[in-house]
Parts: structure tokens; sequence; C-alpha cells
């Protein structure tokens, strides 16, 4: 069996938004921070065609892994065409280690915008046409679940996929178990952190050990220790910038929340991750 340093990987960070600069300078020094607190990979989804290029120049810059895909809130700007050049890029780069998934694809039916049904038919052709990619391409997917976990269950019964991760999951335990029963990881990150997430923080601790990744979804869903309330923000109080640097208190957190050390929680989620996102293996 190989052996390996246990690292902290962030399986979720958007770091090519606009957030870290055009320039990606403010990107390029969070990974240095969290770099520095045992943060040894992060992996960036592509929301849609127009940063697929970024992404993966990004991924190179920084030593870390990407994944291709057109978000569903990219959907409604996105061209059929966009499908085309997805598949292209997946072909291009198929032999690069650092290209790990088809991601972040899935459906939102939070988004009022998103849940006409003309929208919600929209969402579901471009969420199966990428699960078809996947199954071409013999990539995992990353997934994308708001409101939507049983109809996305459904269009992966009928396309079964290698698997991947159910990021940002806030679901039961039945479609817990039902991802888990698919190949997929679930993803847990800052909303774990706050204490009135009660179910959330259950599914924490019950779920097997080996089910769970972790992630910081930076820019988005910043923790509880970065998040400030819209009466806090009144009074100048700023939002806390969300980064990978974040990961290791987050596994802290879920480690907390099963009685288990830090530790633990980083060589678990470490090999948790490789086995969802195959590929990373490569990167070491
Ligand atoms: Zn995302």
């Amino acid at each position: 069996m190989a052996r390996y340093t246990a690292m902290w990987i962030d399986t979720h960070c958007h770091l090519d938004a606009p957030e870290f600069g055009a320039d990606h300078a403010l990107a390029v020094a969070a990974r240095e921070r969290a770099a520095a607190l045992g943060v040894g990979r992060c992996v960036i989804p592509a929301v849609e065609r127009g940063n697929f290029d970024t992404v993966r120049r990004l991924a190179h810059r920084l030593g870390d892994a990407y994944a291709l895909g057109i978000h569903p809130l990219c959907v409604p700007e996105a061209q059929e065409s966009d499908l085309e050049a997805l598949d292209a890029s997946l072909a291009a780069h198929r032999d690069d280690p650092r290209l790990v998934a088809v991601g972040e694809i899935g459906l939102d039916f939070f988004v009022p915008a998103l849940c006409s049904p003309e929208m919600r038919q929209r969402q579901a052709d471009f969420y199966r046409a990428q699960l078809r990619l996947a199954r071409k391409h013999h990539l995992p997917v990353i997934l994308h679940v708001r409101r939507s976990a049983d109809v996305l269950l459904k269009h992966l019964r009928e396309l079964p996929t290698g698997g991947g991760i159910a990021h940002a999951f806030n679901g039961s335990e039945q479609q817990a178990q039902a991802f888990l029963d698919h190949g997929f990881k679930l993803g847990f990150g800052g909303a774990v952190t706050f204490e009135p997430a009660r179910q959330l923080r259950r599914l924490a601790v019950s779920l097997p050990l080996d089910a769970l990744v972790l992630e910081t979804d930076s820019p988005d869903i910043p923790p509880q220790w970065l998040y400030a309330t819209a009466a806090e923000r009144a009074t100048g109080r700023a939002q806390g910038v969300n980064t990978p640097a974040e990961l290791p208190r987050i596994g802290g957190v879920v480690a907390g929340l099963r009685g288990m050390g830090a530790d633990e929680m980083q060589e678990a989620s470490h090999a948790n991750a490789w086995a969802a996102l195959p590929r990373l293996k490569a990167l070491g």
C-alpha cells in the first residue's frame, strides 16, 4: 500500500472568483496561508465555459487540481455549444493529471429564477448531458445540490457515474445514504460550523467516517467565525473572506463533533478525497 503523509484537502474552492482579484494575487496569497496550515491540495471547479482555461491555468500555477463543468446557476446563460466545448476540453486535457472531475454540475431549486418549469427542464438537460460526458471521459462528478437531492438522484439512477462528491451536502439521512450508495462522498464545509445547523451537525456525526470530505467553497459559505450578520454589517463589521486557509479549522469542528482528534480527521478526509477523486492520488 502506498504510504503518504496526510494533508488537508479542500475539495471545493473557487479560487478563480473575482473576489480574489483579476490577477489572482489574493488567491495566491490565500493559498500560501492555507499551505502553511497544512492544506496540501485544493480542487478548483469551473462554473462556465468562460472559466475553463482560467481554472486549469490557476490549478497549474498553484500546484492544485481542477474540474470542468457548467454550474446550474450558469445554465440560463449557457449555450448548447458550451457542452461541445466541455467535451472538447475534457478530451484535450485527458492526460492532465490535475483534471480530476467533471464539475461543478447539478441542479438548483433554491434560486427562484431557476425554478420555472422551462428552467427546471433546461437544468436537467445540462445536468444529464454532463453526466454523459463524465461517463464518456471516465471522470467522477462534483455535484451542486440545493433543494434538489431527490431529482439529482433520480437522474443518477438512469445515468450512473463513477461517483464523486455531493458538495455542500445538506439533506436527510436517507438522501445521504442514497448518494453513498451511488459511490459519492459528502462535502462538509462552513455550514456545519453553525450551532443552529442541528440536522447537518447530526449528520456529520452519524455518517460513517469514510463518507466525509471537507471543503470551504470559498469565497462562499463562510464559517461561523467569519460570518457577520446583517445587524453586525450595519454597524460596520465586514464579512470575513472565506479562503482555503479555513479548512483545517472546519476539519477541527467536524472532528470535535465526532469526538475524535483533528489528526484522525485529516487522515480520514484525505483518504476519502482520494477515493472520491482518484486522480488526486497521482499528484501525491
Ligand atoms: Zn461551488
